[in-house]
């Protein structure tokens, strides 16, 4: 059985859970330090990161999740939560609390100025064609050298995986398909407990 937290103070956390049943894990919803334990891996939903960030704090989850992401425990970020895993942000509030780990700058709100929210179809490597939903999305606007590039829209990347670490700046979940949520359960949770992939 394959347990996958749902980080859940704030965001589109049901669409998330719908998602990862359907791609065969146990989804937990987590709200405080204790439903942490015994998680084979982490979503971190969109929402608005800057709040996911204080909420993290309050709910005394920043600091259990950085050092559980630091070590090893796989996550998929989608949007804010592609925001959390990042190392370093444009465009974020000073204060901003980040989760870390993944080597890349992200551009908040990247694609505000030129078009609030939009989808596009993207080419995701190891998954197919995938139908992106962008709401006020970040792009990923430096990656670093173990980041692996998934897809991109123009020369931003919108997908991206350093190891254990998963991030897109669309919303699967939004969209009724579960296979990036299948590709995280299958090629990034199973890998870290050490089954097939
Ligand atoms: N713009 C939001 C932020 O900066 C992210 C939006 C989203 O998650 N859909 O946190």
């Amino acid at each position: 059985m394959t347990r996958v937290g749902v980080l859940a103070l704030q965001g589109d956390v049901r669409e998330h859970v719908a998602a990862l049943t359907v791609a065969g894990a146990v989804p937990v919803e987590v709200r405080r330090p204790t439903d942490l334990e015994g998680l084979d891996g982490i979503v971190l939903p969109g929402g608005e990161s800057t709040t996911m960030g204080k909420l993290l704090r309050i709910f005394e989850l920043l600091g259990p999740l950085r050092s559980l992401l630091a070590g090893g425990l796989p996550a998929y970020g989608t949007c804010a939560g592609m925001i959390l895993l990042a190392s370093e942000i444009v465009d974020g509030r000073r204060d901003q609390e980040l989760l870390g780990g993944l080597d890349i700058t992200v551009r908040r709100n990247a694609f505000g100025s030129q078009v609030h929210s939009f989808e596009a179809d993207l080419d995701v490597a190891g998954v197919g064609t995938v139908h992106g939903v962008f709401i006020r999305a970040p792009w990923v606007e430096r990656a670093g050298p173990e980041v692996e590039v998934l897809a991109s829209v123009g020369e931003h990347p919108v997908a991206v995986r350093q190891g254990h670490l998963l991030a897109t700046s669309f919303h699967p979940e939004l969209t009724g398909d579960e296979r990036m949520h299948a590709f995280f359960v299958r090629r990034l949770v199973a890998q870290a407990e050490g089954g097939a992939s």
